[in-house]
Order: C-alpha cells, then sequence, then structure tokens
C-alpha cells in the first residue's frame, strides 16, 4: 500500500504538536511504549517470520536471530538503562563561572524520520526505533517498498499498538521518501545505499536536519598467512551467505595471502557445503535474492568471472548458489560497487603494503575483518585503515552487541546507534551552565573588567 497522496506536511504537525505537549518526556512513558513495542512483536512472531520468508525466503533460524531476537535484547538493554542515560551529567566549570555548576541534559531532537532498507527489513526499522522512543521523540517510519509483506506487518503492528500521533508509518516508493525528506523534521536515521544517503544528506542540509546515515560499502576481509585458516574460512563464509550476501557489513571480498591462498579456497568451499549441503538451493538454510532485477545484477556480475566453486542460479526462484569467484581483476565490475549477494571474490596479496594502499585508495567501508593470528598485523591493519568498525578473526557478529555503537566513517555512513548510542542518535546533549540568581561577578562587564594584563596572565 502505498501512501503518495497523503500530506506528509500533516502527519509530521501532528506529531510536533504531539511532541510539544510533553508526554514522550517521562522516563515512565518512554518505558511503557518500549514494553509496548516488546510486546507487540512478541505477539506477531508468526506474522514476522512469514513476511521474511516471503519477501526474502529467510530461514526462520537466521530470520528470528537476525530480526527479531536481537530486537528483543536492545529493548531490554533500553528499559534497563533508560533512566540512567536520561540523567542530567553534572560537569565541572572554570573557576570564572562560579558560584555555578554545569550539567548537559539529554534533549530529544523532538520529531524523527526513520527510513529503512528492504534487507533486515523489520530489524533495520524497529531497532533505530527503540533509540528514538528512548530517546523521547516522536517518529515517522518509512519501510522500505521492496519488502512488502515485511512493511505490511510493520504497518499493523504500529498501527494497532500506537497513537499515529506519536507513531506512524508511511509506505510507498522512492517519492514518498522523496517527499518525507523534504520536510523540516528535527532528525532523520537514514538506512540504505551510499547513493540514495547523498540524496538523504543533500535534502537534510537544506534545513540542516542532523542525520544519521547508516550505508554500505565494499567491506574487505583480510587473511594472513598465519591465520586459522579452517576458522577463518568457517566465519567468512558465514558472514558472506547469511542473507544470501544481502548484508550491509557482509565480507564483500577476501585478501588472502598468496602463499595460504588455494588451501583457504577449497576450505572455503567446504565450508560451503557443510552448512548448505551439496545442493543449497534446497536447503532450509539459505535464502533467496530480494528481487529480479537484483537477481538479474548479480548473476550479471560473473560474466567473464572465473568461478573456483558454485556459479548455479535460478532466475524463477530468484536463487543464486553461494559463489566463491577466484582471480579477479580490480577493474572487473565485480569490484566497483559493492556486491550485496552470494558472490565472494577471492584476490591473493603479496604484502601488507599493498594491502593498505589498496584499501586507502578506495571508499572507506563500513566493515573490515582481519584474520591473523600476528597482534602487529592485527593492531596495523585494524587500528591504521579508516572503517566502520569490524571483527579480528570474527565476521559481523559486531553489529549483534548493544555494548559496540555501530555505524560507518566517510563513503559508509556518519553517526553511531545500538544500545546507549541508540539513545545518543537520538538525543541533543545540551548544555546548561545555572548560576545563582542574586550573582554576578562583573568580571567581564564593560566598566568593571579588570586589566587585560591580568587576564593575559590567568587564561595563560
Ligand atoms: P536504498 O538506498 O535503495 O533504499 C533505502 C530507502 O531509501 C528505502 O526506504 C527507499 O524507499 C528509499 N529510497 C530509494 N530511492 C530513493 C530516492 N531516490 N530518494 C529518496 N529515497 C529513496 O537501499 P536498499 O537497496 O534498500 O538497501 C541496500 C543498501 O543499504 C546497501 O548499500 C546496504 O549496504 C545498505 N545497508 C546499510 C546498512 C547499515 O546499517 N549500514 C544496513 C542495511 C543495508
Amino acid at each position: 500500500m502505498s501512501d503518495n497522496t497523503a500530506d506528509f506536511s500533516v502527519f509530521l504537525k501532528e506529531q510536533r504538536e504531539f511532541y510539544y505537549s510533553g508526554a514522550t518526556y517521562p522516563a515512565e512513558f518512554r518505558l511503557a511504549m518500549l514494553d509496548m513495542l516488546l510486546g507487540s512483536i512478541k505477539t506477531r512472531e508468526a506474522d514476522i517470520l512469514a513476511a521474511l520468508d516471503q519477501d526474502l525466503g529467510k530461514p526462520a533460524f537466521e530470520a528470528f536471530t537476525n530480526e527479531i531476537g536481537i530486537l528483543y535484547l536492545e529493548i531490554r538493554h533500553a528499559m534497563k538503562n533508560l533512566r540512567r542515560w536520561m540523567r542530567p551529567e553534572r560537569t565541572r566549570l572554570e573557576f570564572f563561572h562560579l558560584p555555578g555548576s554545569g550539567y548537559i541534559h539529554k534533549d530529544p531532537y523532538g520529531s524523527v524520520l526513520i527510513m529503512a532498507p528492504w534487507n533486515y527489513p523489520f530489524q533495520l526499522l524497529a531497532s533505530p526505533l527503540i533509540g528514538a522512543i528512548a530517546g523521547g521523540n516522536t517518529a515517522i517510519l518509512k519501510p522500505s517498498e521492496l519488502a512488502p509483506a515485511t512493511s505490511k506487518v510493520f504497518r499493523d503492528l504500529v498501527e494497532s499498538t500506537f497513537d499515529p500521533s506519536f507513531l506512524r508509518v508511511v509506505e510507498g516508493g522512492p517519492e514518498v521518501s522523496i517527499a518525507l525528506i523534504d520536510l523540516d523534521f528535527d532528525k532523520i536515521f537514514f538506512t540504505g545505499s551510499v547513493q540514495v544517503g547523498k540524496l538523504v544528506m543533500a535534502s537534510a542540509a537544506r534545513h540542516l536536519t542532523p542525520i544519521t546515515l547508516e550505508l554500505g560499502g565494499k567491506s574487505p576481509a583480510i587473511v594472513d598467512e598465519t591465520a586459522n585458516l579452517e576458522q577463518a574460512a568457517r566465519k567468512i563464509a558465514w558472514g558472506k551467505f547469511n542473507n544470501s550476501g544481502q548484508t550491509c557489513v557482509a565480507p564483500d571480498y577476501v585478501l588472502v595471502h598468496e602463499s595460504v591462498s588455494a588451501q583457504f579456497k577449497a576450505l572455503l568451499a567446504e565450508a560451503i557445503r557443510k552448512f548448505y549441503g551439496n545442493d543449497p538451493s534446497a536447503s532450509p538454510h539459505y535464502g533467496r535474492i530480494i528481487n529480479l532485477r537484483h537477481h538479474d545484477r548479480l548473476t550479471a556480475l560473473l560474466a567473464g568471472e572465473k568461478i573456483h566453486s558454485g556459479g548455479g542460479s535460478d532466475r524463477e526462484a530468484r536463487y543464486i548458489e553461494p559463489t566463491i569467484v577466484e582471480d579477479s581483476s580490480w577493474d572487473s565490475p565485480l569490484m566497483q560497487d559493492e556486491i550485496f549477494g552470494p558472490i565472494l571474490p577471492v584476490l591473493t596479496y603479496a604484502d601488507l603494503d599493498e594491502v593498505e594502499e589498496r584499501i586507502r585508495s578506495l571508499p572507506k567501508p563500513l566493515a573490515l575483518y582481519v584474520f591473523t593470528r600476528n597482534s602487529q598485523t592485527e593492531r596495523r591493519l585494524s587500528h591504521r585503515l579508516s572503517y566502520g568498525g569490524g571483527g579480528v578473526n570474527s565476521t559481523i557478529l559486531q553489529v549483534a552487541s548493544s555494548f559496540l555503537p555501530f555505524g560507518g566513517v566517510g563513503h559508509s555512513g556518519t553517526g553511531h546507534y545500538h544500545g546507549k548510542a541508540s539513545f545518543e542518535a537520538f538525543t541533543h546533549r545540551k548544555s546548561i551552565l545555572k548560576q545563582p540568581a542574586w550573582y554576578n561577578s562583573g568580571l567581564a562587564l564593560p566598566g568593571s573588567q579588570p586589566s587585560l594584563a591580568f587576564i593575559r596572565k590567568i587564561m595563560h
């Protein structure tokens, strides 16, 4: 269902009035709304799983852990910590501010917009929503039109649980998104592609609206000659082929040291076989591609590439076999943009200078994974290369923690969320200096200022 004929400015006005009523301010309200969100997800678990199956053929284990279970942990974490997060932070002061006190008030932004993509279509709407509610905001939520079944379940959930002056779902395609980002929301939280992220940022700039951009990009996994190759292969295969490679933090490609490349590729193929059997199309653990456009885009990327294993596809079923590609060139179409599907190019390197130089020449990735047993290599790659966040001897799990802020840098995004970072993404740190009503030092007032020489001495 598309809302493209609706007047979204009326929705925003209505939410703004609700926000100005002060209703969203008290911790009690926020906690009650988080509890209602938790309860409404719980009662709809079966509907959510069915919708994710319909949109993406998501296996039930994957769908529950990635899209539902993770939300339960996040909501409980927010409920447990909310009062502490909301508490004003007292600060120290300069001597010339005394007598007085300084504190930081965690101010809700007000009325916010949350826009989501189709790959984790439920979780990527609900997870920022936890932060928006915890932060004391109202929200308009725009699901992806490319996951219509999940969009519908999410809308039903919100409409039957919350007042639209507090939370409202608006459905539709890019035209609806364009109309929404044109409005002067108090904050926009966008998850999606780099290309649309730029449009959102440009639109937000017109109103100077604060933004969080959770984008994507080509995230490398680097496997050196000291790595535990068997574990590296299993963890990379799992991180890559979860959700059929349609994961923003999935390893996009592998850079493996040339001395262990053949062994690593064989182990990778073996891991795939162990996970999904000889025919992954019959596996209950393997999902499907979101739509035919993406299916065709992905299969076209294989043209002219050397396939190490996999490569099969079934257009009607939107199925692409987990595929390893070897000896790709940096100029090949496969290596230009985020692959966002179950195709894993494995490239080799001879020394780490080459790896550093190459990664620095590309847009900053959302994630980077280092597989090594050498602590110098670990530090060199994970500290000195710029990327959103990542793992050492681990893939994709960094996103599944309420204690690790998640976000990109540069091309892969701006801002963070998850856990306390979600509360911070939806609140402004408002600094307040309070002085006694009766007091005025007069120190800076023209006519009673001390000499500049004296001031120079004490401010140096
Ligand atoms: P997308 O940018 O095409 O769509 C995201 C949202 O933007 C949708 O709601 C869509 O309706 C809207 N949109 C589409 N075209 C628009 C336009 N011209 N103007 C305004 N809004 C528009 O992204 P997608 O294809 O749904 O998702 C895939 C991308 O999202 C990948 O790049 C992936 O890496 C990224 N992603 C990032 C994260 C993260 O947390 N960093 C998570 C998931 C996906």
